[in-house]
């Protein structure tokens, strides 16, 4: 096989930017008008592909990925004359007059990496930033989820300008053959040691990444907790989507006084959200693939099985399923679980919590149950997440005020929002100087007073 050579997509795309088409605010809004249309226009067919991947229902097809990249990009068009507002200042009287600028400039030709859970969601959520932003965008949607990234490949050249917005499908050797190419940013969803790999790649060209990454994320419920509301919000989390959710809760840390109540109202959640029978609820999505169907079987042994447990090879069905008695060097707590099986874990104090999340490589999220702000605040004061939630689990990516993104081993950089603008924008200062005066203060040669009268007027606006 040829080697793919993407020279002349990125070069058309730079001649593009360069060209200063893609600045001017009219222009972002009708790209941002174009995500909006793709998605309405062609709702049912983005559905399909959703099914076609994940089994997904049409409720949580929109919730995380169809009218939610509508949604996102209508959130940009109401927003985008305040972010790209300048922000301006008065100068220091020393170098009065001028004043200073923060101009919001694009940063040029940038590559959009996706991961195929929420395959339109980690492609088109960042796109929006990037066209908010002015910039024109490559984008690489996981080939994992084979129809959403067909579906993606068909649609965009019917909405945008190939100059302006591309897709390339394809796996690992059309993203190197991408890599080799000089962008002028990359955005990044996946895993931990691909993102190691993008990170690599772009400090070739000392390119700017966001990564945004996964891991394990610790869900914690408090004696103090609500304990019915705190399974049915866990249970939820972990079991949508076929637990193929990076902010997912990965494990449960539970205090053991109230360990058998809280278990007790999961197995009930999962009875009432799905039926006796999750594999006949068209609600309950399976598992993308027999790769991950097997890695996933192969983790149900960590603990004893306190609900489901049931799987259908022929179907990738894995019932929604709860571990207790999990020790802590099986396999289930050795890696990012991913898909729909919780592991329940006892810990029995918020000291032993600190010292659980600070022992362990920083999470996307952190989950807290409790009734009580200082126990929360505590365990936010002392440990680290890329982002939180406090009483509530999975659900903060939907939020555009909330800036989203990991830290440490989760990733880097944030977006969504006024944050996915900024982050790919180069916040330009500019330091307006009039040459109508120039006070002899700032040059040599230097005298005592001179220098103090210069450090003095610095620091006075
Ligand atoms: P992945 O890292 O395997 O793949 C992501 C992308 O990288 C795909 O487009 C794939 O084609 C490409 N890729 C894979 N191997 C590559 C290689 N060797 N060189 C270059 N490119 C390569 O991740 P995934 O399996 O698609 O997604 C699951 C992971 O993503 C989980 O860890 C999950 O937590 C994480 N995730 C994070 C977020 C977030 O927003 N932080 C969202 C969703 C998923």
């Amino acid at each position: 096989m040829t080697k793919p050579d993407y020279s002349v997509l990125v070069a058309q795309q730079r001649e593009f930017f360069l060209s200063g088409a893609t600045r001017p605010d009219s222009w972002r809004k009708a790209q941002l008008e174009a995500v909006k249309a793709l998605f309405t226009e062609n709702h049912d067919e983005l559905c399909d592909a959703l099914w076609k991947d994940l089994r997904r229902n049409v409720t949580d097809a929109d919730l995380m990925d169809v009218a939610y990249c509508a949604k996102e990009a209508d959130y940009a068009l109401e927003h985008l004359a305040v972010w790209m507002e300048p922000h301006r200042a008065p100068m220091p009287l020393v170098f009065e007059p001028g004043h200073i600028r923060v101009r919001r400039d694009p940063l040029g030709v940038t590559l959009i990496i996706g991961a195929w859970n929420e395959p339109f969601m980690l492609t088109f959520g960042p796109l929006t930033a990037a066209l908010a932003a002015g910039n024109t965008a490559v984008l690489k949607p996981s080939e994992v989820a084979a129809s959403c990234a067909a579906a993606a490949a068909r649609l965009v050249p019917k909405y945008f300008d190939p100059r302006a917005v591309a897709v390339v499908e394809g796996a690992v050797p059309e993203t190197t053959a991408l890599l080799e190419q000089q962008w002028d940013f990359i955005f990044f969803t996946g895993s931990p040691p691909v993102g190691k790999i993008i990170h690599q790649a772009a400090a070739k060209h000392l390119t700017p990444c966001v990564l945004e990454l996964g891991g394990k994320n610790p869900t914690i419920v408090h004696s103090s907790a609500k304990l019915k509301v705190s399974a049915r919000r866990i249970a939820y989390g972990r079991f949508m989507n076929s637990g193929h959710i990076c902010t997912a809760p990965d494990h449960v840390l539970v205090w053991p006084e109230v360990k058998d109540e809280f278990v007790g109202h999961l197995i009930e959640s999962i009875r009432e959200f799905y039926g006796d029978d999750p594999q006949k609820s068209p609600d309950y999505g399976r598992v993308i693939n027999r790769r991950n169907f097997d890695r996933l079987v192969g983790l149900i042994g960590s603990g004893k099985i306190a609900a489901g447990g049931k799987t259908d090879a022929a179907e990738l069905y894995i019932a929604p399923t709860v571990l207790v008695d999990v020790s802590l060097d099986s396999p289930i707590m050795q890696e990012e679980v991913f898909g729909p099986i919780l592991p329940v874990l006892e810990i029995e104090s918020v000291e032993a919590v600190i010292k659980w999340v600070n022992e362990r490589p920083s999470p996307l999220g952190l989950y807290v149950f409790a009734e009580g702000a200082d126990v929360v605040e505590r365990i936010l004061d002392a440990t680290s997440s890329g982002d939180a939630e406090v009483n509530d689990c999975a659900i903060h990516p939907l939020f555009p005020e909330l800036p989203f993104g990991g830290v440490g081993n989760s990733g880097m950089g944030k977006y969504h929002g006024r944050w996915g603008f900024e982050a790919f924008t180069n916040a330009r200062g500019v330091l307006y100087h009039s040459a109508k005066l120039d006070p002899g203060v700032r040059y040599p040669p230097y005298t005592k007073h001179t220098l103090e009268r210069r450090i003095t007027s610095a620091l006075t606006p």
